[in-house]
């Protein structure tokens, strides 16, 4: 990490602001500025478009920042819509977020991941394989499509295959000796505090289950945790829940089956794949094994705020953390070539407060910890709302 980098995440006075910052971003996106991003082109870590594209009006091809670096070390996903308030500026060699009337907050682009510039052991560039989440979280699509929207049953906010559907896209399906050595790679050139595996669904339950396993038995003795693999595992449930143990076995320090939505009906009309292919249900009750084996405060489940009314999500993190299970959520940004496309507008602020501050409440309630840090959770407010910030 560079010495200014450093120093602007030094900034800890101004993270009021930067939470603030946050949640506009997130609530409303900023405009394109091409002029700004071809300029820094060498100065920015990519958006690469393994899973998701919330950039609209944006040519994939043209580089665009992933995310942004608030001052106090709080990062924030880049959402480009045209109709946002609020535009990044250049004001000498200091950049600022700010719409008509003033300036919100100062930002910096985050730097690129220094893995990204070597290949792995079969000659792939590593760009193709994983990408840093954040500051220093690596992360890897195993499957960066999904069975579910093949059958046109994709859940209706995600737009995986419409985002991979283009030139030179990520690998779709990763090669297991490839995650292999862009770990290596990764943990030597960059810091790395945590790791992130997620992907889309197969049809075949058992088949995802063993994918992750295949990984995870092949990272596990190349990341610097002594066994534990320390991050986030995220993943549908096999048929046989019994296998769910070798999670814990092979040291997944926090696996999760992310619910999206609450109420079953709800689940059943926005995740249709999932619903028919593992259930409402058996992804509840899989929740409650694995909870049973690793203790409360461990297992995670996370959610999509904005897609179903606060009284429902409520109920679903309520439901969680009364089950030892930690809830956490993203918030709903539209996608370019998901279902819903922009169709639900703007979520409003009062709603994202309300969600994240409920999701805060429970977590001091049952001395549950909020998903990674604010140097790491792009989409979501519960670390700022957590520690007091916003
Ligand atoms: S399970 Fe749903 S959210 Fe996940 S990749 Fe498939 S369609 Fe997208």
């Amino acid at each position: 990490m560079s010495k200014e980098q450093e120093l602007f995440i030094e900034r800890i006075d101004e993270r009021k602001q930067s939470a603030l910052a946050k949640l506009k971003l997130l609530v409303y996106g900023v405009q394109d500025a091409p002029e700004l991003f071809i300029k820094n082109t060498n100065n920015f870590k990519e958006e690469h478009y393994a899973y998701d594209n919330g950039n609209w009006g944006v040519d994939k091809n043209r580089l665009t920042p992933s995310e942004v670096l608030l001052p106090g070390g709080i990062v924030s996903k880049l959402h480009v819509r045209p109709e946002s308030p609020y535009r990044l500026v250049e004001d000498g060699d200091r950049l600022f977020i700010r719409d008509d009337q003033s300036f919100l907050s100062e930002f910096r682009f985050l730097e690129r991941p220094n893995f990204w510039d070597y290949k792995t052991s079969s000659g792939n560039p590593t760009k193709n394989v994983g990408q840093m989440y954040g500051l220093n979280a690596l992360n890897f699509n195993l499957y960066s499509g999904c069975e579910f929207h093949k059958i046109g049953k994709g859940c209706k906010f995600c737009s995986v295959m419409a985002t991979v559907n283009r030139k030179n896209p990520v690998d779709i399906t990763k090669d297991v000796q490839d995650i292999v050595d862009t770990c290596k790679l990764a943990i030597e050139h960059d810091n790395v505090d945590y790791i992130l595996i997620t992907g889309g669904s197969y049809l075949d339950r058992d088949y995802e289950f063993e994918r992750h396993m295949q990984v995870i038995k092949a990272i596990r003795p190349v990341l610097p945790w002594n066994g534990v693999i320390k991050g986030n595992i995220s993943m549908m449930p096999p048929k046989d829940m019994t296998k769910l143990k070798l999670l814990h076995d092979y040291g997944v320090q926090n696996p999760s089956f992310n619910m999206e939505v609450w109420s079953s009906t709800n689940f059943a009309k926005i995740c249709p794949g999932k619903e028919e292919y593992v259930g409402f249900d058996h992804v509840v009750a899989s929740l409650l094994y694995l909870q049973e084996i690793y203790g409360p405060g461990e297992v995670w489940s996370n959610f999509v705020a904005g897609l179903v009314p606060l009284e429902d999500i409520k109920n679903g993190f309520r439901f969680m953390a009364e089950h030892g299970i930690v809830p956490g959520a993203n918030l709903y940004h539209a996608e370019v070539g998901s279902s819903i496309g922009k169709s639900l507008g703007r979520i409003d602020e009062q709603y994202v407060l309300s969600v994240f501050s409920y999701a805060a409440e429970l977590y001091h309630k049952y001395g549950y910890k909020p998903y990674f840090n604010t140097r790491v959770l792009r989409n979501s407010l519960t670390n700022e709302i957590y520690e007091g910030v916003l």
